[in-house]
């Protein structure tokens, strides 16, 4: 019964933070302001609260503008949902407890950062930057809840390893991969080390997995005619969630195999 209390609680959160950040992914990249009321883009009309309900303002609207009838794109509902799922699902299996906080935070962000990647190609210093300090703090707290301090040191080494290597990369390659992925790298070392080592293993490579099977498709599906390229940072989140999902079980796996 607590289990389902917290479930609900963390899905109804999450849909508010979900509405949020669809306001985030809107005009961060625009650098606007997030805090004013939220209008139409094709109209200008405010948008009326009972509308603005996360999710079910959409459905009612059937997707489309009170005011002039312009399309809302499906973007806010699902952005909304997925920030819900995701949310009950770190509130249910992340623990300890203390942890929460840290992992949530992670999770809106990551949301944030997909779509503002996949959209514009790029992965706003307002959102990374400030990612640090949060993090490093909800994390410290953790520890410090816990007592688990290896953890923290293992996230910070995490961290500073997958900074360096995706910058190492950026710098090699300047056509594929960006200081941008570099700096959000570090943040994904952060999350994933903290779990543990098969964890920031399994989520590391995952980008690279989910990534390259993306391109191939993509190429497979254009001939191998134009050159196109892809975003990473929608990669780097999904692996990271890949990682934390999975990461300890297929760890343990390929520790059996490789008979540790
Ligand atoms: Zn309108």
């Amino acid at each position: 019964m607590d289990l389902l209390a917290l479930g609900i609680g963390a899905g109804l959160v999450g849909l508010v933070t979900g509405s949020f950040l669809t306001v985030v992914i809107d005009r961060v990249p625009a650098k606007k302001g997030l805090w004013q009321r939220s209008a139409c883009p094709n109209c200008g009309v405010g948008i009326k609260a009972r509308d603005n309900i996360p999710v079910v303002g959409w459905l009612v609207l059937r997707g489309r503008c009170r005011a002039c009838g312009e399309r809302i794109s499906p973007l806010y509902p699902v952005v909304e949902l997925t920030t819900c799922a995701l949310f009950v699902l770190v509130a249910l299996f992340i623990r300890p407890l203390a942890l929460v906080p840290a992992y949530l935070y992670a999770a809106g962000i990551g949301v944030a950062l997909t779509a503002i990647d996949a959209r514009t190609r790029r992965l706003p210093d307002a959102i990374v930057y400030p990612s640090y300090p949060v993090l490093a703090g909800l994390l410290t707290v953790a520890s410090w809840a816990s007592g688990d301090w290896d953890a923290l040191l293992r996230a910070a080494i995490g961290g500073l390893s997958l900074l360096g290597a995706y910058w190492l990369v950026a710098v090699a390659v300047p056509r594929g991969m960006g200081l941008g992925d570099a700096k959000l790298a570090g943040l994904v070392g952060l999350i994933l080390a903290y779990q543990s080592w098969g964890v920031f293993a399994v989520g590391a490579l995952g980008a690279f997995f989910l990534g390259a099977t993306w391109g191939i498709g993509v190429m497979v599906r254009n001939r191998g005619g134009r050159r196109t390229t892809i975003p990473f940072g929608p990669w780097m989140c999904a692996g990271a969630a890949l990682g934390l999902a999975f990461g300890k079980p297929v760890w343990d796996v390929y520790q059996g195999v490789m008979g540790f």
